[in-house]
């Protein structure tokens, strides 16, 4: 008998008959022969609408007491997946994330879960019922509410697989698996059957669909995930330790090198680029421009200093485009501080990249990249790189175009 831990989005229980539809699902489950644990999101848009609310009482509303109203939103959905199980004449019981064992940190509205004792679900289960966890929440070692961050069920239930030690988690969303690229802005593109954490914490990060905390969680205690449609229908994609993408049968070196090593194209809207223009070349100016900026809770992406000439460098670096305001009036002040000439910014661009594990030993896929865009008549504004991602920063009027070009370029719309 294999134990699962399966979670359903906010859009698989936004209604009635569709926490009907998932309790079916749960059920079929549990008549396989498995052990089920559930963690639920809260209904539709339900956490969008109570932050709305606190915020037409409350211009800044207390963190507590905003994590103790966000967290009924998962306390609905539960209660009512636990019922529809009844009402299907399986024997089930919600918990809450005391109930459940969920400790974290009283960082609220983006805590992280620091101890998870699951006796209590873990009782449950061996009494043969299925167990409903309301998502998204834990409490303080003071007994307060907290929650995760937004999308955070996808934390609670790769957190509970973990310590569990279930067989898999099963993420039941709206789309039905991880794609090559996003499908709204290429049509061609195609679902992964498979893909390594590393490539999922990178495509998550830029975009897709996964909570990142929770990759991370599973890539930490090597916890299977499978996500999948709600619907059911189709496969869905294994984020797994994926060592040998040859998928275990002995390949030829010829195959080996022919194969695709990159398995995605991922984007970012919304970048702006902040450029401190002729700074003195000495130690510290560096360090300078950016402990202001992290002090400030500012986030920096991609940095790029250029090459001095006569003692003079030019510093380059991204942020969100809800940052750069902040980040130029930061930047100012330390630019007339350090002796630098000025400051510009430029707020249309975007980050278009590609994602794959093999890259890191093999030469080539950043020039075809670069060659792909130029191609396409794309000016790259700046470039990073990771030991599986390549990054241009690209103006955001031809993000989408980016990306196109590269799934083309890369052959990911073959499999
Ligand atoms: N309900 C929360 C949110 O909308 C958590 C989740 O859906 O995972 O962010
Ligand atoms: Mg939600």
């Amino acid at each position: 008998m294999a134990l699962l831990v399966q979670k359903y989005g906010g859009t698989s229980v936004a209604d009635a008959a569709r926490i009907r539809h998932v309790a079916e699902r749960i059920v079929a489950c549990r008549e396989a022969g498995n052990q089920v644990a559930v963690v639920v999101s809260a209904m539709g848009d339900t956490t969008d609408e109570l932050i709305a609310l606190a915020h037409s009482i409350a211009a800044n509303p207390d963190p507590r007491e905003l994590d103790l109203l966000l967290s009924t939103g998962e306390l609905v959905s539960c209660t009512l997946v636990a019922m529809a199980l009844r009402e299907l004449g399986a024997d089930a019981v919600s918990m809450n994330a005391a109930q459940a064992g969920i400790r974290t940190d009283t960082a609220h509205g983006r805590a992280s879960i620091v101890a998870l004792d699951p006796k209590r679900v873990r009782r449950e289960l061996d009494r043969g019922r299925i167990v409903i966890i309301a998502g998204f929440q834990g409490t303080t070692a003071d007994e307060d509410v907290t929650t995760l961050g937004r999308g955070g069920s996808d934390t609670t239930a790769v957190a509970l697989a973990a310590a569990l030690g279930a067989e898999r988690c099963e993420v039941y969303t709206d789309v039905s698996g991880i794609y090559t690229a996003d499908p709204h802005v290429v049509p061609e593109a195609r679902q992964l059957f498979e893909i390594g954490y590393e490539e999922m914490l990178e495509l998550a990060s830029y975009g897709a669909k996964m909570h990142p905390r929770a990759i991370e969680l599973a890539a930490w205690y090597h916890v299977p995930v499978l996500v999948a449609g709600a619907a059911g229908d189709r496969p869905g994609t294994l984020i797994h330790d994926l060592e040998d993408p040859s998928g275990g049968e002995m390949a030829s070196m010829g195959e080996m090198e022919a194969r695709n090593r990159v398995s995605g194209v991922t984007y970012e809207r919304g970048v702006a680029r902040i450029t401190v223009r002729a700074v003195p070349d000495r130690p510290g100016i560096v360090a300078a421009v950016f402990e202001p900026l992290s002090e400030a809770n500012v986030s920096v992406d991609t940095i790029v200093q250029s090459a001095s000439a006569e003692r003079l460098t030019d510093v380059s670096f991204t942020v969100a485009k809800t940052d750069a305001g902040a980040a130029l009036e930061i930047s100012r002040r330390v630019a007339g501080e350090i002796g630098a000439a000025d400051c510009v910014s430029d707020t249309d661009l975007g980050a278009v990249s590609i994602v794959g594990t093999g890259m890191q030993n093999a030469p080539g896929y950043a020039s075809r990249m670069f060659r792909a865009l130029a191609d396409a008549s794309i000016n790259i504004e700046m470039i990073t790189t990771s030991q599986i991602r390549i990054t241009c920063i690209v103006a955001e009027a031809h993000l989408d175009d980016a990306v196109r070009v590269l799934h083309a370029a890369f052959e990911l719309d073959k499999a």
